[in-house]
């Protein structure tokens, strides 16, 4: 399982802009499943980062497109 996502450098969410979220999901020809994983950039320091985050975890003011 992973983390929810905050900058290692201002240890804070505040200005995470996320630029990637991809929701857990069941891997091809398994019953494993994939965690979800986000991508982000803090606009403070402009640190990216990139991992895997805990499954009920979802991008703030995130939308779904359809
Ligand atoms: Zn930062």
């Amino acid at each position: 399982m992973g983390e929810a996502p905050s900058c290692p450098r201002c240890r804070t969410d505040d200005y995470l802009i996320f630029e990637e979220f991809v929701p857990a999901r069941q891997a091809e020809h398994s019953t494993d499943l994939i965690p979800a994983s986000t991508s982000y950039t803090c606009s403070e320091c402009g640190t990216f980062n990139a991992h895997a985050v805990p499954a009920s975890w979802r991008p703030p003011q995130w939308f779904w497109y359809s």
